[in-house]
Order: structure tokens, then sequence, then C-alpha cells
């Protein structure tokens, strides 16, 4: 291997591309008409033009990427993960062209592609796989199984195609929307049906294996997720005996040898509330989440790819122990609402207390075209603890304009108490994903540093009275009163009183506890670190997407139009589809906001529309 090319994008292929430089190998990027400037092609020794922005047309273009490498001489294929990562044709066609592979078979990843075939075959090899039924009419299956149940695209993956019925009077409704949202993500409509198991957690086993043995380095903890879509993910689970993780352990091997496996895989289970543990799926690929478990056990595993591509075998990995904790974050562009953000990039600093995987530099322009993570920033430290306040304050120094990013929801989560109790479940993101109020000493400290005279104090109803006497009143019409007197303050609100003595940097005493914080004046509030936790308080609640004139409908988001439901004249009920939008690969319903008639229909399916562009006009009342 002489030459690598990476058959995809963003920070996976800059991730790739470093490895192999450190190797020796030189690197091919390929690109499509958005990604002309993109930091990927910047990053590599030769760059190929593949073809146009839409993903079937360049990065899902089988063709189009053999010619790449031809053209360019590369001599091996780097997939990365998405696109044709799990491509068995992908995979033959590389072969075909006489290029070294860096994957699996094509075999393994068509037996490994189909869930329902990957979960049969692993019941024969004695893996414990999640309950379900063997029925050709999925209702029936359901029954069989008991509610709740997991409804499934057997083509899935991204967390896409799966609903939980609760209820049999659910269930046909569910299995019509899963199927049609199969058919559209995967081009198979087939599903398969499963027990839902309750409280789980989302634990997998990373393995190597070299086409004769298979090596499992470790496990890694992926609770963290919004719509079934891993957010923070941590190496080595917390709160998992080691009887089960051993087991879990086990448990990844024999799937391995139960295919031969060759390269790098990842092993997922789902986990119960008393640690019993269900095969759900393998992923033929290196994933987002590798590098918690680089750090923790200290190997390269893109190195490790190329080496059992070469030949090696894995007899010549030594035995490796884990180390420290390690927690990544994935970085997107979206909002706090989880709407994807497109745009140039203005600032993207990160400090380098941390490991930044990153697809972008200050200056770059996110498109609407692919996902929406930007970037990964994994921190290592000795204690699971200092890790996730470590990853926090990373976090909270970071600056990140020109676009929405869900930086703040990243430390939202990770300051949640609940972190730190044996309490994750894959429900965590819903019930911990705002943003903490501000405790009233700390809003208290942290203007004080903020310049008086600047815009952070009048906004929010301080008002400079007399002297240094300042009153505030909140939301729920607490009435706060601070007065200052050098250093010393004194926060009065309700009954009680607080004395804060500013102790220069970062340090107050409150009540005569020493704490620690950072603050931060915002646009829209101030951010804080108080002990490590992030708090934030808003001058006014988020704008909504539909406030402004009621007689308008704006676009979202930046994004094609996929589906226009109503038209004009048509009568519609608050809540009624108007229209379907798609950007990086996230479908958004715009449902209507009152009841009343359409006056007009600015748009039509295909059309690509900015963010706030007006869609649809109302008639008047
Ligand atoms: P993981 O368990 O690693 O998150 P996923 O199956 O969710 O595995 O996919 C891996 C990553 O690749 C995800 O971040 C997903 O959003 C991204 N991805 C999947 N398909 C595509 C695609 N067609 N284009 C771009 N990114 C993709
Ligand atoms: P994908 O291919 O989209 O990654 P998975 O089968 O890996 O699909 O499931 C994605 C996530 O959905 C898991 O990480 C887990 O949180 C949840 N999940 C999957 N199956 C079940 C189940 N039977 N019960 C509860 N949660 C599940
Ligand atoms: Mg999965």
């Amino acid at each position: 291997m002489k030459r690598l090319m990476v058959a995809n994008r963003g920070e996976i292929a800059c991730r790739v591309f470093q490895t192999a430089a450190k190797m020796g190998i030189e690197t091919v990027a390929v690109y499509s008409d958005a990604d002309q400037q993109a930091k990927h092609v910047r990053s590599a020794d030769i760059a190929v033009h593949i073809g146009a922005s839409e993903a079937n047309a360049s990065y899902l273009n089988i063709e189009a990427l053999i010619q790449a490498a031809q053209q360019s001489g590369a001599d091996a294929i780097h997939p990365g993960y998405g696109f044709l990562s799990e491509s068995a044709a992908f995979a033959n066609a590389v072969q075909n062209a006489g290029l070294l592979w860096l994957g699996p078979d094509a075999d393994t990843i068509t037996q490994m592609g189909d869930k329902g075939a990957a979960k049969a075959l692993m019941t024969s090899a004695g893996v414990p796989v999640v309950p379900g039924a063997d029925h050709a009419d999925p209702k029936a299956a359901a029954e069989a199984i008991g509610y709740p149940v997991l409804i499934k695209a057997v083509a899935g993956g991204g967390g896409r195609g799966m609903r939980k019925v609760d209820t049999p009077e659910e269930f046909d409704a569910a299995l019509q929307r899963a199927q049609s949202e199969a058919q559209s993500a995967f081009g198979n409509a087939d599903v398969l049906v499963e027990k839902w198991i309750e409280s789980p957690r989302h634990i997998e086993a990373q393995i190597l294996g070299d086409g004769s043995s298979v090596r499992c380095i470790g496990l890694r903890e992926c609770s963290i997720q919004r719509r079934h879509q891993k957010v923070i993910e941590e190496c080595p689970p917390a709160f998992l005996s080691r009887k089960a993780q051993a087991a879990i352990e086990a448990a990844a091997v024999l799937a391995g040898q139960s295919v031969n496996y060759r390269g790098a895989g990842t092993v997922e289970f789902v986990v119960g509330a008393d640690e019993s543990f269900y095969f759900l799926e393998m992923n033929t690929r290196l994933q987002v989440e590798h590098p918690v478990t680089e750090a923790v056990y200290g190997i390269d595993l893109v190195e490790w790819q190329i080496r059992i591509a070469r030949g090696h075998a894995l007899d010549q990995l030594p035995a490796l122990t884990a180390q420290g904790h390690a927690i990544e974050a994935r970085l997107c562009a979206e909002d706090e609402q989880g709407i994807p953000s497109v745009g140039v990039i203005t600032e993207f600093t990160i400090p380098n207390t941390a490991r930044v995987d990153s697809a972008v530099a200050s200056g770059d322009q996110v498109s609407r075209y692919y996902d929406s993570m930007i970037a990964k920033v994994i921190v290592h430290r000795p204690s699971r603890a200092e890790a996730v306040e470590a990853l926090t304050k990373v976090l909270f120094d970071a600056s990140i304009t020109g676009i929405d990013t869900n930086r703040r929801t990243l430390m939202s989560l990770l300051s949640a108490p609940a972190l730190q109790a044996a309490a994750i479940d894959t429900r965590y993101f819903e019930h911990h994903s705002q943003a903490h109020p501000m405790p009233p000493m700390l809003i208290a400290a942290a203007k004080w540093p903020l310049a008086p005279q600047s815009g952070a104090w009048g906004a929010d109803g301080f008002s400079n009275g007399v002297g240094l006497q300042h009153c505030w009143q909140d939301d729920q019409d607490n009435l706060y009163l601070l007065k200052a007197n050098g250093n010393q303050r004194t926060l009065s609100f309700a009954e009680q009183s607080i004395d804060i003595v500013l102790q220069g940097g970062a340090r107050f005493t409150a009540d005569g506890q020493v704490h620690h914080y950072q603050a931060l004046g915002c646009d829209d509030g101030i951010e804080a670190l108080l002990d490590g936790r992030f708090y934030l308080h808003r001058y006014a609640p988020p704008a909504s997407l539909d406030g402004g004139d009621s007689h308008q409908v704006l676009a979202p988001i930046t994004g094609r139009v996929i589906q226009v439901a109503v038209e004009c004249g048509q009568q519609v009920e608050s809540g009624d589809l108007l229209c379907v939008m798609e950007a990086m690969k996230m479908e958004h319903s715009v449902l209507a906001a009152k009841s009343g008639t359409i006056a007009s229909v600015n748009v039509s399916e295909g059309n690509t529309v900015n963010q706030s562009q007006l869609i649809i006009e109302w008639a008047d009342d």
C-alpha cells in the first residue's frame, strides 16, 4: 500500500489521512462540488473531483469513486463510516478493480447488513439476541412478543426507520410509517419486530479480526442518544459490573468468530437494567466513536485496519490494558432544537487540551448536503469525573461562530447530576438536554465582572439604581436585590440573603463556601461554569420559529422541500402538516400553527429554500 484513497469526506477522511501520513502512505481525497474547498481536500496529497453535491452523484457513486482511485494511482480504499462503508457492492467493486479494501469481505458485509439475518446467525453462534418472533405477519409477531415492541428496518442505520409501539391500537399506523421511512431511506421496506428492552443502555464492543482470530478491544457506552443517534460516548462503560463486561466482550468475540471477521468492527448490544444483554447489530466498519477506545487502550485503530489489510496477523498486537476514562462529544451544526444550521463558520477554536477530530476550520462553509457533525471532541483523564469536567470545560472555552451548534446542549448533558449516578439509559437525552438555570448567587457573581456599563446589565432588568444597588425581577416575579461594597456583595431574594465575596480570578465565596466559576456574556444571556458544571441564564426565552407575522409561514431551515401537503384555498386545522423539508439528512415537518385558510403556497417539491424564506401565506381571518 503506497497510496490510500478515502471514499468519504469530513472528519473521518482527515482522521484516516493522519494515520496514513504517519505510516508514510500517500493520501487521496475525493470531493463533490460542495466540498471543493473542504478541509479533507486540503489535508490530502492529491484530490479528485467525483461529482455533484448530492451524495448520490458523488460519495455514493461507486463508478466515480473507482475511477478516481485509478486516475490518482491509489492502490487502496478506506471507506470511512456512513456512505458506502457498509456496501457489499462497493467492497466488491474495489476488489474487482484490483485495489486493496480496508474493510471486511463483501460476504461479511452482506451477512451483517440485514438485521434479521444477522440476528439469526448470532443465535446459532450462541450470542444472545433481542427476543423477537418468527411470524410472517408483523402484528402477530408483536402479539406473540408482548408490548411494547420496536419496529425496525432490517436494512436500517443511523437510528432511522425505527418505531416503538406501546399498544396494539397504535401498531398498524406505526408499521406503515416505519415501512415507508425504511423504503425511502434504505430502498428496502422490510422490517422486523422485537421486544422493547426497558431502561435500555447501548453498550458496544470494539473488535479486530485478521480472518482467523478475533480480539475485543474493550467496550464503549453510547446510551446518550437523540432519536436513536449517539451524541456522547465513553470508554469504558460506567456502572457495568466486571462480570457483565467480561460476558459482553466474550459474546462480541464469538460474534466476530462466527463470520471469520477481518478488520475493525463493532458489535452493538442493548443492555437492560438487570445487565441482561442482547445483540443488536454488527457495524462492519470503523465507528464514529472509535477515538475513546484509542485513548483508553493506547491503540491506533486505523493503523490496525491498514496492517490487517496488508496481511499482518493479530498476534503482533501486544496485550492492551485500559488506562483511565475517555469521553467524546459530537459537535453538530444545529441549534438547540436540533434544527440544522447552514452557513460559513467565522471562527472555529477549540482548546488543544482535547483531541479534536474536525471536518472544518475557521472560514469553512457548512453545506446542507451532508451530516451535521462538524467535529468530535475527545478527552482522556485518569477518572470519569475528571474526564466529564474536562470535556465540559473544553466545550465552554470553545468558540464557534457563524453557525449554530449543539455546544450548549452537550455541556448541559455533561452537567446533569444524573450523569454521576447509575441512571443513564437511552432516555437520558430527553431528560437532561436543557441547560440548568443559573442559581441567583451565580448571576450576581457572574454579572459583576461583565462590566456594569455593558448591555449585559440592563438587558434583563437590572437597573443602575442609587449607588451600587441593583434590583432585578425574574420571570417568576421574584425580586432580587444586590448591594455591592467593594468585593463584598449581598444578594437578597425571597427571605434569604447570601453574602458573596469575589476573590479575584475565578473564585467567590458564598456563605462561607468557596466556588469556582467562569462567566461569559453572550448576545442572549450569560453562560457560566460553576464548580465544573454548565449553567445558562437567558435574558429572554429562545425565539420561536413561527413567531412574527401570523400571516406567514417561514422556512425553518435552509434545505430542500420534499413534500408540499397543502394547496392554495385549502382549509387546515392547527397541527396539520403543511410541508416537509430536508437538510443534512434530517427531515422536518412544518405544521400549521393555527387553523385557517391557505392564501398562497410559494414553493413546490424539489425547491431549495433559505431559512426564514416565506413559503406559505394565510388568508385573512
Ligand atoms: P454510529 O453507530 O457510528 O453512529 P451510524 O450507522 O449511525 O453509526 O452511522 C455512522 C455515521 O455516519 C453517523 O454519524 C451517520 O450520521 C453517518 N452517516 C450515515 N450515512 C451517511 C450518509 N449517507 N452520508 C453521510 N453520513 C452518513
Ligand atoms: P441502527 O442501525 O440505526 O444503529 P440499532 O439496532 O443499532 O440501529 O439501534 C439503535 C438504537 O436504538 C440503539 O442504540 C438503542 O438505543 C435503541 N434500540 C435498538 N433496539 C432496541 C430494543 N429492542 N429495545 C430498546 N432500545 C433499542
Ligand atoms: Mg446501531
